[in-house]
Formats: structure tokens, C-alpha cells, sequence
């Protein structure tokens, strides 16, 4: 456990951060984002290691259907032209603090994510080669 480490994300379009240091999963502050799935709205907290698929949702999330992830701050829907290769689901992007971008697959259940290493500093791109995440 201790070669995990923990993201720190923030809303790609009004930058403002999305961990939430009163609630933690695994010791960790959680990436709170809203939430819309089966016409239902709700939160749902996300374990902030990068590897783990730990969850908390205040609405049933029923597995292999999609979700739909929303800023709170901006309320903006959290989109991109990015599809999962495995189920060909749209990818929810969050920036990183340190630079790049992370992508979660929205069907719940999938647990597909991966990381985009635009602008990110050499230093975590080494991090990256020697642990196989960051
Ligand atoms: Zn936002
Ligand atoms: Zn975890
Ligand atoms: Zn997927």
C-alpha cells in the first residue's frame, strides 16, 4: 500500500479543487463529485489512490450502467471526446494538481482509468516508470 499514491484533482473547467479533506477513504481526503444516475442525483465520494476503486455513493449505483459525474462547484458536467477501450463508455476528465489529466470510465463497475501525463513534471513521469502509477 505504501507504493500507492494519492491523487490530488481539481475541476478541469473552474480549476477549483475537488478533494474533500473531511471525509477520507484509506486515510486519504476523497474526490467529491456530484452525481446522476437512473434519474437520480446524489454524491459520491472516490478513494483518492491512484489503483483503488473504492467508492461511496449516497444513491444505488447499479453495476455496468453509466453515470453521469458533475462539478460542485461549477455544476458543469465532467465530459470528454475520450471512450473507454474496454466498454467503449464515455471517460470523466480530472486535472490533476501537479499537471496532466486523469480519465475514469463511467459505467460503474468498469474501474477503467488511465492517466495523461501532458505538462506533467519529469519527476512524476520517473515516478510513474518506477511504480507503474503515481
Ligand atoms: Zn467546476
Ligand atoms: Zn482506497
Ligand atoms: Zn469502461
Amino acid at each position: 500500500m505504501e507504493k500507492f499514491v494519492a491523487l490530488k484533482v481539481k475541476c478541469p473547467r473552474c480549476k477549483k479543487s475537488l478533494m474533500d479533506p473531511y471525509h477520507t477513504l484509506h486515510g486519504k481526503p476523497t474526490i467529491l463529485l456530484n452525481i446522476e444516475h437512473n434519474n437520480e442525483k446524489g454524491k459520491i465520494r472516490l478513494c483518492s489512490y491512484y489503483g483503488c476503486y473504492d467508492s461511496e455513493a449516497d444513491i444505488e449505483l447499479v453495476d455496468n450502467e453509466l453515470i453521469h459525474f458533475f462539478c460542485p462547484h461549477c455544476n458543469e458536467e465532467l465530459t470528454s471526446k475520450n471512450h473507454c477501450e474496454e466498454c467503449d463508455a464515455p471517460m470523466v476528465p480530472l486535472s490533476m494538481e501537479k499537471g496532466g489529466r486523469i480519465y475514469m470510465c463511467t459505467r460503474k463497475a468498469c474501474n477503467k482509468h488511465y492517466l495523461n501525463f501532458e505538462n506533467v513534471s519529469d519527476g512524476l513521469r520517473k515516478m510513474y516508470n518506477e511504480f507503474g502509477y503515481f
